[in-house]
């Protein structure tokens, strides 16, 4: 198999098996579940309209809930489906996501033997406070536990985090990323709160119990995190919430191009940095592939600070030369906070 992106079914189970209501969740963007019997068809369908089909790997990703909180027979009729969907080689793998409190060994071994390959965490936070003023209903020690149960299962382990929930301060964040880092997970995503219509954030909101992070500050946090996993070798699959028309937001830091803005930030930040080193009006050298994340959302970048720039295919990806110096995203980190 190439290593091409693989092509991910999404099949929503909406919010089955969550007992729980975070004060975030917009329990109205959930639609109705896709029951069992029906997903077949729709991954069959899915992978038909896909493209280079015979070159990627082909996954079924059951989202929008707890999907280890399910309850029997639900629970054993999507893995039977799904299962049978993989023997029969029509898809490479399943995965989903779920809460760090609904893992358990036994649960483990049955989407192991279902022939799962993925389970995505999600964490959110590491501090117990923050926790709690979100209502999640799980500790720190809960996602630890999870996390290592889930790596020693063999499968690929996934976390989401979310920069700005109630009671979050910047070394409550570094913290929550330090530990998550230092976990080594395959992959994460990185999701800033945004105040959704309707939900126990917005009425915080409404009584001045809850401010949300500015843009400013949900780029430079999410940057961190976004360093500090990459240098620790996690993928960060995506940063900021995807587009969509059920997407009710009142407030927060919600913006279509986050992860680009984010990824920019990093290169504005080498261009400092280098400017510090050799003064202003600098030539930098960058990979054609990285221009523009170099010149920023709208060119803000070049706006930001006088330099002018240089292609060069020689230079690596994500980084930044000029003259003997040659910086990359993990020579910022100390920088970003
Ligand atoms: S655990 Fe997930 S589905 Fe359940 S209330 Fe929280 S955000 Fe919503």
């Amino acid at each position: 198999m190439s290593s091409k992106s693989p092509i991910v079914v999404p099949v929503f189970i909406s919010n089955l098996g969550c007992p729980h209501r975070c004060v975030f969740c917009d329990q109205s963007q959930f639609s109705e579940p896709i029951p069992p019997e029906d997903v077949p068809a729709l991954v069959r369908n899915f992978i038909g309209f896909s493209r280079d089909v015979d070159f990627r790997k082909k996954l079924i990703a059951f989202y929008g809930g707890t999907f280890t909180g399910l309850e029997e027979p639900l629970l054993s009729s999507y893995l039977n489906v799904a299962s049978s969907l993989v023997r029969q080689g029509i898809v490479d793998g399943l995965k989903a996501s779920t809460r760090p409190d609904m893992v358990t060994p036994d649960i483990l071994d049955l989407l192991v033997d279902a022939g799962f390959v993925e389970l995505e965490l999600g964490i959110q936070s590491m501090d117990d406070k923050v926790l709690a003023m979100s209502a999640r209903g799980h500790s720190a020690a809960d996602s630890l536990k999870a996390c290592e149960l889930v790596k020693k299962s063999g499968l690929s382990l996934g976390v989401q985090i979310m920069p700005g929930l109630p009671g979050e301060d910047r070394s409550s964040f570094v913290s929550t990323v330090d530990i998550i880092a230092s976990i080594e997970p395959d992959a994460a995503r990185i999701y800033p709160t945004v105040v959704m219509r309707g939900t126990a954030l917005e009425r915080m909101l409404l009584r001045g119990k809850y401010r949300p992070l500015d843009l400013e500050e949900a780029i430079l946090r999410s940057l961190y995190a976004y360093s500090m996993f990459t240098a620790n070798g996690t993928r960060v699959l995506r940063m900021g919430l995807p587009q969509s028309d059920k997407l009710d937001i009142v407030a927060g830091p919600y913006h279509p191009a986050f992860g680009f803005l984010v990824k920019s930030r990093a290169y504005r930040i080498m261009v400092e940095e280098m400017a510090g080193i050799y003064g202003e009006d600098i030539e930098v050298h960058v990979n054609p592939s990285d221009l523009p994340d170099l010149l920023g959302y709208r060119r803000s970048n070049m706006d930001y600070y006088k330099f002018t720039y240089k292609l060069d295919a020689l230079v690596p990806r994500g980084n930044l030369v000029l003259d003997s110096t040659c910086l990359s995203i993990d020579d910022i980190i100390g920088r970003i906070l």
